[in-house]
């Protein structure tokens, strides 16, 4: 099997987030795809191991922001590497709460969906939890987040929950990966964000940058071959 294949399949980049009594929380997902549309039913794929999931079979709700291009890196980071059972991930984010009770992050929102679970299928370390969709909004104008934008242009990483495969670029430059998070500095793009400027060398990078995804110091990473 080649399984470059599969980095041919497009998604886009979402939060997923619900709640279970005054436990909320979010997760990033690219799993997100509407299956049917009379009546209108998306469906997610959510690992087993994330909190998220533990809540979602309980309350039986979830929202879906869909993300714009523009979102920073280190907010997709909020919602990626760390776990909603060590901190409150909506702490600081601009969020509402839905007619189901579910969180919504409207924050680099262009639009939510939000769902009553009907179904949930096994498939092995994920769950395929399909919603009959309840509500939908639009906040903004813009282009949504891809994956592949958001990996590409970014420098953005999977988790090690996600359900996709991941590739390594190959650069002129020596790279540099953060061992907490899977980060891959690359200095041909720099981290714009934080003003680093494109071709700045990871040794040349200053002493208090930090990881733009999880937060992580310069000593979390180590170089790649
Ligand atoms: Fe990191």
């Amino acid at each position: 099997m080649n399984k470059k294949a599969l980095w041919n399949i497009s998604y886009g980049l979402y939060i997923v987030s619900t709640r279970y009594g005054n436990d909320l929380n979010g997760q990033i997902a690219n799993t997100v795809f509407q299956v049917t549309s009379e009546p209108v039913k998306i469906a997610i794929s959510i690992n087993k191991k994330n909190h998220t999931h533990e809540l979602i079979e309980k309350s039986k709700i979830f929202s879906v922001t869909i993300l714009e291009k523009e979102t920073p890196i280190n907010f997709i980071g909020k919602f990626g590497f760390k776990s909603g059972r060590e901190v409150n991930k909506f702490e600081g984010v601009r969020y509402k709460l839905g007619g189901s009770g579910a969180p919504i992050v409207t924050e680099h929102a262009l639009a939510s969906i939000e769902c009553e679970v009907e179904n949930a299928v096994d498939v092995g370390t994920h769950t395929l939890f399909i919603g009959k969709v309840i509500n939908g909004e639009i906040y903004k104008d813009g282009e949504p987040m891809t994956y592949a934008y958001y990996h590409q242009v970014k420098g953005g990483t999977a988790p090690k929950t996600a359900p996709v495969m991941e590739e390594v670029p190959k650069k002129k430059y020596k790279m540099y990966r953060c061992r907490v998070c899977g980060y891959i500095y690359d200095p041909s793009k720099g981290d714009p964000e934080n003003e680093i400027a494109p071709d700045t060398l990871f040794e040349d990078l200053p002493d208090n940058w930090v990881c733009p995804l999880c937060g992580a110091t310069k000593q979390a990473f180590d170089p790649l071959d």
